[in-house]
C-alpha cells in the first residue's frame, strides 16, 4: 500500500436502499481515510437496451426476483478488498479494476448496479476530500468544461409503453423550453405547462394518474392524441409551441416491435420499418418536434439511417437502446449517419469512465449529447453534476413530479444559483439542438 493521504480508501460499503418503483437497489458508501465520504445509488431501467451492462438480481420469491443481495455481497467482499488503498482520484484506473475484477463483456458477475454505484461513489468521494461540489471537481478543476453551462432541459409531460403498462405506445411525450434563456425559466415553462397538462386531461377525463416518471398517464384513443394535448397545453400555459416550447419524443420501439416489424396496439397498426418510418416523419412535418429518440428498434440499423437522413438536418435523432453509452457502438454508427445524438446513461455503460468515453466519442462526431437518469430512480442527483461537469448540455430526468426527480430538476437550480454567483453573468443554456430557424413552422 502506497503513502496514506486524505484520498485514501478506506472502507467501501454496499447496503440495500428502494427506488421509485419500491424495488430494491444498491447504495454503496466509499469512505476515505481521514473521513470524507461519498455516496450513490444504482438506478435502473424498464425499456432496457439489450446491450446494457447487466444488473445482478437474485431472481427466486423475494421482492419479485428483484432482491439485490448478491451484488451488495460482491460489494461488502470482493470490491471491497480490491478498492481498499487506493487513491479516489484514480477514477479510470479505479474503473478499470472493477471491469477486470468482473471479467465478463457485459459485467454480469458483479453486477452493472454493483459497478456503477461503486464508480459513482469514488467520484463523490473525491469532490467530498476537496470539500468543493461534484461539478467543480469535474469541471474546471480536471478540465472536462468550464463549468458556466446549464443543461438544456427535456421534459416528459405524458408516459407511456414500458413505464405505463402500455396505455399508450408511445414511452415519453416530453417538452423542451428551447427559448427559455436559463435554466430557472426553462423550469418555470415547464411547472405551467405540466399544470396545464394536468388541468386539460382533468377536464376531459383522461387522466388516470401518474406513469413511472411522474408524467400524466393518459387515456387515449390514438398515439398522436398525445402530440395534440402537448400543443394544447404549451399554448394554456401562454408560450408559443416551437418558439418558446418544442416538443421531443422517446418513441423506444423496441419496445413494441423487433425484426423491423411493429405493432401499434393504441391505434390498431401494425408496420414495417418504412410504415413506422413514414408515420414519424409525418409527425415531425405536422408537429414542432425538435427531437426523436429511439425511432427504430435497436437492431433495425437500416431504419436509423433511414429516419436520420429523412430528417436529421432539422432534428435530433437520439440513440439510447441503440447505443447503450458505448462508444464503440457509437463510432460504428457514425460511419453509417446512424442517429445524430446520444443518450447518455451511466448505468448502461457500468462505469463512469465508460460513460465518459462514449460522451467524449459523441463530442468528436460532432453529435447531440442528453445526460439521463433512468425509469427506476432515487434522491441520487448524480447525473446533474454530471452534466455540468463534463458539459453535457441536455439534461433529461423524467417530469415534473414525484421527488426522485425533482430532486434532479432542484439540484440544478442550486448549481445555477452557485454558478451565477461565482460567474457574476447570466448562464447561458445552450442545448445543441439544429437551429431553430430550419423548422418549417417559424
Ligand atoms: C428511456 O428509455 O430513455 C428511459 C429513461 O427509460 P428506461 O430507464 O426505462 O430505459
Ligand atoms: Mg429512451
Amino acid at each position: 500500500m502506497g503513502t496514506l493521504t486524505k484520498y485514501t480508501i478506506k472502507n467501501v460499503h454496499g447496503r440495500r436502499v428502494w427506488d421509485s418503483r419500491g424495488r430494491p437497489t444498491v447504495e454503496v458508501d466509499v469512505t476515505l481515510r481521514y473521513g470524507a465520504m461519498g455516496r450513490a445509488i444504482a438506478p435502473a431501467g424498464e425499456s432496457t437496451g439489450s446491450g446494457e451492462a447487466v444488473e445482478r438480481r437474485d431472481g427466486g420469491k423475494n421482492f419479485g426476483g428483484y432482491d439485490v443481495q448478491g451484488a451488495l455481497a460482491a460489494i461488502n467482499t470482493e470490491i471491497h478488498i480490491a478498492l481498499k488503498g487506493k487513491d479516489v482520484r484514480d477514477q479510470e484506473e479505479i474503473d478499470r479494476l472493477l471491469r477486470e475484477l468482473d471479467g465478463t463483456a457485459n459485467k454480469s458477475r458483479l453486477g452493472g448496479n454493483a459497478l456503477i454505484a461503486t464508480s459513482m461513489a469514488v467520484l463523490h468521494a473525491a469532490a467530498a476530500a476537496e470539500k468543493i461540489p461534484l461539478w467543480q471537481y469535474l469541471g474546471p478543476l480536471l478540465g472536462h468544461s468550464d463549468g458556466s453551462v446549464l443543461p438544456l432541459p427535456e421534459i416528459q409531460i405524458l408516459g407511456g409503453g414500458a413505464h405505463a403498462a402500455g396505455r399508450v405506445d408511445i414511452q415519453d411525450f416530453m417538452v423542451i423550453p428551447v427559448g427559455a434563456s436559463s435554466f430557472s425559466e426553462a423550469l418555470n415553462w415547464t411547472a405551467e405547462v405540466y399544470r396545464a397538462a394536468r388541468n386539460l386531461l382533468s377536464d376531459t377525463g383522461r387522466l388516470y394518474g401518474v406513469a413511472d416518471e411522474g408524467g400524466f398517464w393518459p387515456a387515449f384513443k390514438s398515439n398522436e392524441e398525445g402530440l395534440d394535448v402537448l400543443i394544447c397545453a404549451i399554448e394554456k400555459s401562454g408560450r408559443t409551441p416551437g418558439q418558446d416550447i418544442a416538443i421531443s419524443l422517446d418513441i423506444a420501439a423496441s419496445v413494441f416491435g423487433s425484426k423491423r416489424r411493429y405493432k401499434l396496439a393504441r391505434d390498431n397498426q401494425e408496420m414495417d420499418s418504412d410504415g413506422l418510418c413514414g408515420l414519424l416523419v409525418d409527425w415531425v412535418e405536422r408537429y414542432p418536434i425538435v427531437s426523436v429518440e429511439d425511432p427504430l428498434g435497436e437492431d433495425d440499423l437500416d431504419g436509423l439511417i433511414r429516419f436520420t437522413w429523412a430528417v436529421g438536418k432539422r432534428v435530433q435523432v437520439v440513440g439510447d437502446d441503440f447505443f447503450v453509452t458505448n462508444a464503440d457502438r457509437l463510432n460504428a454508427a457514425v460511419k453509417m449517419s446512424a442517429c445524430n445524438a446520444i443518450l447518455v446513461n451511466p448505468n448502461q455503460a457500468g462505469t463512469l469512465s465508460e460513460t465518459k468515453a462514449a460522451f467524449d466519442a459523441s463530442q468528436k462526431a460532432g453529435y447531440g449529447a442528453i445526460i439521463s437518469a433512468r425509469s427506476g430512480e432515487t434522491e441520487d442527483a448524480t447525473i446533474v453534476h454530471l452534466g455540468v461537469g463534463w458539459g453535457v448540455n441536455q439534461l433529461k430526468v423524467g417530469s415534473f413530479s414525484r421527488s426522485e426527480r425533482m430532486v434532479k430538476w432542484n439540484e440544478g437550480l442550486r448549481i445555477a444559483e452557485s454558478l451565477h454567483e461565482t460567474s457574476g453573468g447570466i448562464l447561458p443554456l445552450d442545448g445543441n439542438l439544429p437551429p431553430r430557424n430550419a423548422f418549417p413552422w417559424n
